[in-house]
């Protein structure tokens, strides 16, 4: 759209020239102002063709034209230089300013500017009697409409208030819509109950008021402040309102000679009537506007969505710093842990060394008193075997003596050719079966002696008991003391080693006979049982009618070298004592109740029987 005023006489135009103060040139282009129509080309045309129209006529010469543009085509027209001057949006401009560098000459003064001049804010709108929505706070979980995500008035300048209030519109909201224009559907679906709260620019609900679209007592305002000399109801702050500026190489005189033009718009001038406002003013500072913007991240400030990982950093560095604390608390504890570990896998080490030093050691004094114990046991045997000596001498006497008698009866009856071969037969017979019977008291004895491991292994308790009373039968006999053996029959067998057992008991009949000594007495005599015990287990019992023990003896009677024989070596039931309990037994003294000492011992019964032998 053009607007030039053809001259007639070249002196008007030279005139009109020189008091525009530009330089004479021939056919300069028309001055092309980019307006931008936000509600198209029409809506434009109505708005801002007056105010072209008077630049026109301020520029006779040259003449001014209107170029409407939608923001696209704004930024195309500005970024080609294909006008001189912009005519737009307070959100549009800083975009440019930002963009392309241009420069706001002038700022609209409207009617309804507050004192400072700034004229453009939000309104949030409820319908009246909502008392749940007083502050923009309380529009949390609410549904809102607003006009367009890019209206300045119409949403963005209510979306940073809303913001500082806490109340994030894109994700703190129930619903956010937008109603698109014309904006008197904002407050239509508010009044309808279509949602809670609507987004306005301010001054639009009490324009719509004015032209009576809705009754304005049907609102009230959410969070209403109030701005020095603004007479319109406002939620937000204030920015300037649509600046004129020009491109970045727009030349200076024009720029000037076009801002004079505006300032010297007389007042109720058309072309103002038409654009809604009083007249123009010095620009204003549009930099509260990019500080709205930064914070919304919109416009020249896009890009700072980009989130990098700076800005995260930034963000959250309180839970990054304790997110590290916690990094380092676990390397500290972690590295302390390993450490005591290899603290304590050292300390396991050595004491394991030490463990294993000690079973070394145990074992080598175990196997030491093992070997001890046997030479122990083989003395011990000896030595009863030595105190016995003349009685084994006197049993072995007896089968030697009849052999002689019979070798000499043999050789007397050849002598003197008497003797039938029957005869002779029959004496040789009882002289092998005299040899047979010397020669088993030499096996036993010799068994009895000999130096040997011990060998646990079931063994008969009656069979070992038996064995025993052999070898002392000669002593007894000479003694004249009848030995009784009482043998349970039937018994289980106990895990032994039958030499043991035979030696314990053989010297418990041995003690039996030492203490009723020599000479016969009323029920003299010692004797042997055998039996089980309450608990199961095999019970040997040796009792005689002797002397008996002695209050120290009693109480001593199981100390080793503990004596009260001339020549007694006091070993004999401190070792009896200590095979029967290697053997899991028990072996204890009481006194007899007729008269002498009853020793009795017990041994755990072996699980397998085993054949009496
Ligand atoms: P020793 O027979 O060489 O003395 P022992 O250890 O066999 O060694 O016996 C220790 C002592 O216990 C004996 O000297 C004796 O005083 C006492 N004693 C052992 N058996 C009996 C018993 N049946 N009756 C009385 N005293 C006994």
């Amino acid at each position: 759209m053009r607007f030039t005023i053809r001259p007639v006489c070249l002196m008007l135009a030279l005139l009109g020239m020189l008091s525009a103060g530009l330089p004479v040139r021939a056919a300069e282009p028309p001055i092309r102002v980019g307006v931008l129509a936000y509600r198209g080309g029409d809506h434009a045309n109505a708005v801002w063709e007056p105010t072209v129209r008077y630049l026109a006529e301020r520029f006779p010469q040259r003449g001014a034209e209107m170029v409407p543009l939608d923001l696209p085509g704004m930024d195309a027209a500005v970024a080609s230089g294909s006008v001189d001057f912009v005519l737009t949006n307070t959100g549009n401009y800083v975009e440019l300013e930002a963009r392309h560098g241009v420069t706001r000459i002038a700022t609209l003064h409207s009617s309804r500017s507050g004192a400072s001049g700034a004229a453009v804010g939000s309104a949030l709108i409820v319908r009246a009697g909502r008392d749940d929505i007083r502050s923009l706070a309380d529009l949390k979980g609410k549904s809102v409409m607003a006009v367009d995500p890019d209206a300045f008035g119409g949403f963005q300048v209510a979306w940073g208030a809303m913001l500082a209030a806490g109340v994030d519109p894109y994700a703190d909201l129930k619903e956010l819509r937008f109603s698109g224009f014309p904006v008197d559907r904002v407050a239509f679906a508010v009044r309808d109950g279509a949602v809670d709260a609507g987004v306005l620019r301010a001054c639009v609900l009490e324009e719509l008021a004015e032209e009576g679209h809705l009754d304005r007592a049907g609102f009230q305002v959410v969070g209403a402040r109030t701005e020095p000399g603004f007479g319109c109801a406002l939620s937000t702050g204030l920015y300037p309102d649509w600046p004129l500026a020009r491109l970045a190489n727009t030349p200076e005189e024009l720029a000037k000679a076009v801002v004079v033009a505006l300032f010297e718009m007389p007042e109720g001038h058309p072309a103002a009537l038409a654009g809604g406002y009083e007249g123009w003013t010095v620009p204003m500072d549009y930099q509260p506007v990019h500080g709205l913007f930064r914070s919304l991240r919109i416009g020249p400030y896009e890009h700072l969505r980009d989130v990098t990982l700076l800005d995260l950093a930034r963000e959250h560095w309180h839970w990054l710093a304790l997110a590290a604390l916690a990094l380092l608390w676990w390397a500290v504890h972690s590295l302390r842990v390993e450490h005591l570990i290899k603290v304590r896998t050292a300390e396991l080490r050595a004491a394991n060394r030490e463990l294993r030093r000690e079973m070394a050691e145990r074992r080598r004094a175990e196997d030491t008193a093992r070997e001890r114990q046997k030479e122990m046991d083989h003395v011990a045997r000896l030595s009863i075997l030595g105190e016995m000596a003349s009685n084994i001498a006197h049993e072995l006497n007896q089968p030697l003596g009849a052999i002689a008698n019979y070798a000499r009866g043999c050789t007397r009856r050849l002598e003197a050719g008497v003797g039938s071969a029957a005869e002779f037969a029959e004496a040789s017979r009882a002289i092998a079966a005299q040899a047979d019977r010397a020669g088993q008291i030499i096996a036993r004895i010799r068994d009895f002696v000999r130096k040997r491991a011990v060998q646990l292994e079931p063994a008969d308790v009656n069979g070992a008991v038996e064995a025993a009373l052999q070898l002392c039968e000669g002593r007894a006999r000479s003694g004249n003391i009848p030995v009784t053996r009482e043998l349970a029959p039937g018994l289980p067998p106990v895990l032994a080693d039958r030499v043991q057992i035979e030696q314990v008991v053989l010297n418990l009949v041995k003690n039996a006979l030492d203490a009723m000594g020599d000479g016969a007495g009323e029920g003299r005599g010692v004797t042997v049982r055998t039996g089980l015990d309450a608990e199961g287990r095999v019970e040997i019992a040796v009792a005689d009618r002797g002397h008996g023990l002695s209050e120290d003896a009693r109480a001593r009677l199981f100390d080793p070298f503990f004596t009260t024989k001339p020549g007694g070596m006091g070993l004999g039931l401190s070792i009896c004592r200590t095979i029967v309990e290697s053997h899991g037994g028990h072996l204890w003294a009481t006194d007899n109740p007729g008269g002498g000492t009853i020793v009795r011992l017990v041994l755990p019964a072996a699980e397998e029987k085993v054949d009496a032998g």
